[in-house]
């Protein structure tokens, strides 16, 4: 029976507080007390810690359209079996992309049954769809997503600043941005070194595009986060516009906090993503953006194509790296090498984009909060094989590598996930649920 009602007991129980002994106790899938370890009842997952489950605000599906790509079937569960319970699935590569309500319909449509975790959308701001974005809003999308630069994908053109300057002012909503200037940025035709690569989509770029972004927002007042932050060098900037109290924030990825550019080998296309993974000096600075919280969330930017899309050189393969099912072990492995906590990690994938999109009963441990939960053995290791990953295709820059922290059980409130498809289709909060056709929150398998 899917009742969701459990009690999980753990000695590493990670609430906002950090980390103790405690019993979470779950009636209808919400949490409804945690208390003390030592009642004789429920499930003891002993020394695996207990987490909230991850929260990750950056993925593509690209369903329908390129389901060849990825699909809501292999994403959420690959999503589930890597402790993450909800997505936020990005408007482009999808093909129509979400750029207007009739878009999104049949985007839900597609995504309806299939759902192994809870999974919401995102819009697009595009050339021309500035009109219609309120609507889209009201229809339930967290916010928009814009580009500053050519987007990969034809039928999803980037902003310039005027245009971008309309859509924020078009509607009062959440706007992310994908931010490098074009102008500094080159296309060779090929690029066998990892470092050609790079020295074609520089630091520069994103620092330029995200400064004019937000100078766009603050001529607006719009609620500005800038997505996948590669450049170190931008977070002065961002921080300042933070200090001048500007609704600005950023995410990084686990890529860019894990990968080093110097050690790509040649024609190892599985690491190519734009903007590029840079040198150690940039990791180190994003990581001490997330220290002082200039950088708030960590967010895979699941975004898998094709093999024979993916193959070639770093020019002509597509640009996206598939980690929604091990941005937790990957993030963990480097972190607590770091010095950090299973409380920070949780912070930056699971509270904070819950907060970023406005989800406050996800990404949590407290009474009243979704039961969506992981038990999470931080101390245990294992290989990764990119065979075993269940999105669609197994191609993973992390193949091979050695990471800390296993994955044993995640709960989508209070059930098991990963088993049967109960994930829900999420709608922003305040979306006007009573226009017709609007009120998705009960669309279940
Ligand atoms: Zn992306």
């Amino acid at each position: 029976m899917l009742t969701g009602d459990l009690v999980v007991r753990s000695r590493r129980v990670v609430t906002g507080d950090g980390e103790r002994p405690a019993a979470v106790v779950v009636r209808d899938g919400r949490i409804t007390a945690v208390e003390d370890y030592h009642r004789a009842d429920g499930v003891d997952v002993g020394d695996c810690a207990l987490l909230p489950g991850l929260v990750d605000t950056h993925v593509h599906v690209n369903e329908p359209g390129r389901t060849e790509w990825e699909g809501f079937a292999t994403a959420t569960r690959a999503a589930a079996a890597g402790g993450v319970t909800t997505i936020i699935d990005m408007p482009l590569n999808s093909v129509p992309p979400t750029v207007d309500v009739p878009s999104l319909r049949v985007k839900q449509s597609a995504a309806a049954g299939k759902c192994h975790v809870d999974v919401g959308f995102w819009g697009g701001a595009v050339p021309g769809n500035a009109g219609r974005l309120a609507d889209l809003h009201a229809a339930g999308v967290f916010g928009f997503k814009a580009f500053t630069i050519d987007s990969g994908v034809p039928e999803f053109p980037p902003l310039d600043d005027t245009q971008l300057s309309e859509a924020m002012t078009a509607v009062g909503a959440l706007f992310v941005v994908h931010a490098e200037d074009a102008a500094l940025v080159t296309a060779p035709e090929r690029a066998r070194s990892f470092a050609e690569f790079v020295a074609s989509r520089p630091a520069a770029a994103e620092v330029n595009a995200i400064a004019r972004a937000i100078a766009v927002a603050r001529r607006t007042g719009a609620r500005l986060h800038i997505l996948h932050l590669a450049a170190g060098d931008a977070l002065p900037m961002i921080e300042a516009a933070q200090r001048d109290g500007l609704p600005v924030t950023a995410e990084t990825c686990p890529h860019y906090l894990t990968l080093d550019a110097g050690e790509v080998p040649d024609a190892a296309t599985e690491y190519k993503c734009c903007p590029p993974i840079r040198d150690r000096t940039h990791q180190d600075a994003l990581w001490q953006g997330l220290r002082d919280g200039v950088i708030t969330c960590v967010v895979s930017d699941h975004s898998p194509c094709t093999p024979a899309l993916k193959a070639g050189d770093f020019a002509s393969a597509w640009g996206g790296i598939a980690s929604v099912q091990l941005a937790l072990p990957v993030v963990w492995t480097a972190a607590r090498a770091r010095g950090f906590t299973l409380a920070d990690v949780v912070r930056w994938q699971a509270r904070n984009p819950a907060d970023l999109v406005g989800l406050p009963d996800k990404g949590r441990i407290e009474v009243g909060a979704a039961a969506d939960l992981v038990a999470f053995d931080p101390e245990a290791t294992f290989t990764v094989d990119a065979t075993t990953l269940h999105h669609r295709h197994p191609i993973s820059p992390y193949h091979g590598r050695r990471l800390h922290g296993v994955v044993r059980h995640t709960w989508l409130r209070g059930v098991p996930a990963g088993q049967a498809t109960i994930g829900r289709l999420l709608s922003r909060p305040g979306a006007d649920l009573s226009r017709p056709g609007n009120d998705t929150s009960t669309t279940r398998p």
